[in-house]
């Protein structure tokens, strides 16, 4: 069989490798090494794949993608000592209890690039390219050598709420809420693992975590969605930044 997952239109975003390698769809040849992992392509439709260093799970590589493992590949993306210093005050959001993005340590800030300021950076310092369900959607990746300054960001959650969200159990299918609330004791729900808050002209900075609430009874209002207003900025993974997640005590 010369067929791979992307032949067969199911258009994954990650495969897991060990179990795909031993089915008769498996005709991908990882011939290049990379910084981290291999690049490979089917012999059939032609697609690059992406074989992380763990050699746990394969990636279908785009073109737009491909620019950006190129430039990533040639790369080397570590934090200098300044950076480090700001990252140990920033905090990285922790994964959250299913383990959802443990390749990446993210840290939510403010950044200047091209002397223009994002508001909604994350600065996620992994072993792969940027590929995968969080670089699905084409859009401007940086790499950490392209920032010029970086900052705390107004909108990012205190570290409270950011360890809240990461740890907040799903209570029905796909709703796993956090409450906070502002200082005239208006509530409001985030779900899933959450970095950054920008509702009601009331920013991460104003919001605190919510004591006792009642989902039935109390007015709690959902947060706007920020997830296209993110930016992704890519540092070469370090195991030192792992004790910089947010963690309880
Ligand atoms: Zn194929």
């Amino acid at each position: 069989m010369d067929r791979c997952l992307q032949c067969d239109g199911q258009k994954y975003y990650s495969a897991n490798f060990e179990y795909y390698n031993g089915t008769s769809k498996f005709n991908i040849v990882f011939q290049t090494d990379l910084k981290y992992g291999k690049l490979g392509y089917c012999r059939t439709c032609k697609t690059h794949w992406y074989l992380d260093s763990d050699e746990k799970n394969i990636y279908p590589v785009t073109d737009w993608q491909m620019d950006y493992l190129e430039k990533w590949n040639t790369k080397s993306l570590i934090a200098n000592s300044k950076t480090i210093e700001l990252l140990k005050e920033i905090k990285a959001t922790p994964i959250d209890i299913a383990g959802n993005n443990k390749e990446y340590i993210d840290f939510p800030c403010k950044v200047r690039i091209n002397d223009v300021l994002h508001h909604f950076a994350i600065i996620s310092f992994q072993k792969t390219p940027p590929v995968g369900s969080r670089f699905c959607k084409q859009k401007t990746i940086y790499f950490i050598d392209d920032v010029q300054d970086i900052f705390p960001s107004d909108f990012v959650l205190n570290n409270s709420i950011r360890y809240a969200t990461a740890n907040s159990p799903e209570i029905r299918m796909g709703f796993s809420p956090t409450v906070i609330k502002d200082s005239n004791e208006n509530l409001y729900y985030l779900n899933w693992n959450q970095s950054f808050f920008d509702t009601d002209g009331l920013k991460g900075k104003d919001m605190i975590l919510s004591g006792s609430f009642d989902f039935n009874n109390n007015n709690i209002k959902p947060s706007e969605n920020i997830l296209s207003k993110i930016i992704y900025i890519i540092g070469d993974w370090n195991d030192d930044f792992l004790k910089l997640r947010i963690n309880a005590t």
